[in-house]
């Protein structure tokens, strides 16, 4: 049995200030929603810290950086380490959104080498894949998710992977509000298994967790999350509002 994985990503959004307002209101109302559902938060960098500082009293809610640097430390000017993460006590890491391969250049290999950097820094990646429309109406869907797939996790072994969260996130789902059907998402997560199975093992791949990313919000979380390879959600716009986010959050727990 996987546990429902939903992560907030909040791109380039909510400050320090707005961070620290969206988790007093947030943490009030979670409840014990956390005993069904792992609950991610990514904010910017530099809302990091208010961030941990607001959960304080609640390590329930785990935080993620949105990215990383593939490099130790030194002359790359502008860009963040783990170790410098573990330092902020963060948990988890967006590797490979589909933002940062489209508008930033990250290749498969450039994300090969930051799950790896991640991994050596024990933190645990959230690794995105996913097709455009284009690739999709090409026909190029399997193909495009068994490359991202097969490249992006390179030389990981299998004890890494156990600690890595799969992101299947068609590239026209994301922030279009054009959410792919249950079947569609289905199709897809199932295919990705498949092909983790392939890489490492059937065992491995049954525990692997595949979030859903692309326009999910409470109203269609728990259908998405009913299918039975979708084990949560990668979530942009829905999860910028403390009540949208935890609205998704009780959807999803109360479907469990
Ligand atoms: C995302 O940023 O990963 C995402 C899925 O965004 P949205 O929920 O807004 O489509």
């Amino acid at each position: 049995m996987r546990k429902p994985i939903i992560a907030a990503n909040w791109k380039m959004n909510l400050g320090p200030k707005e961070t620290e307002a969206f988790l007093s209101t947030f943490t009030g109302k979670l409840d014990n929603l956390t005993d069904q559902v792992d609950v991610v938060i990514a904010p910017p960098f530099v809302s990091i810290p208010a961030a941990i500082a607001a959960l304080s009293s609640n390590s329930d809610v785990a935080i993620a950086a949105q990215n990383v640097s593939e490099q130790d430390n030194g002359a790359f000017t502008g860009e963040v380490s783990t170790m410098m993460l573990k330092e902020l006590f963060v948990r988890y890491v967006i590797i490979g959104h589909s933002e940062r391969r489209t508008l930033y250049g990250e290749t498969n290999a450039v994300i090969n080498a930051k799950l790896k950097q991640a991994r050596v820094a024990n933190l645990k990646p959230i690794f995105c894949i996913g097709e455009t429309l284009e690739e999709r109406d090409g026909g190029q869907l399997e193909e495009v998710l068994s490359s991202q797939i097969t490249e992006g996790l390179e030389g990981i072994s299998e004890k890494d992977m156990k600690e890595i969260v799969v992101a299947y996130e068609p590239v026209w789902a994301i922030g279009t509000g054009r959410v792919a059907s249950a079947e569609q998402a289905q199709e897809a997560h199932a295919f990705v298994r498949s092909v983790i199975a392939g890489l490492y093992s059937s065992e491995l791949a049954e525990k692997i967790r595949i979030q859903y990313g692309g326009s999910m919000k409470a109203a269609n979380g728990a259908e998405l999350l009913s299918q039975p390879d979708i084990d949560g959600g990668l979530v942009g716009g829905a999860s910028l509002e403390p009540q949208s986010f935890l609205d998704l959050i009780s959807a999803v727990a109360e479907s469990e």
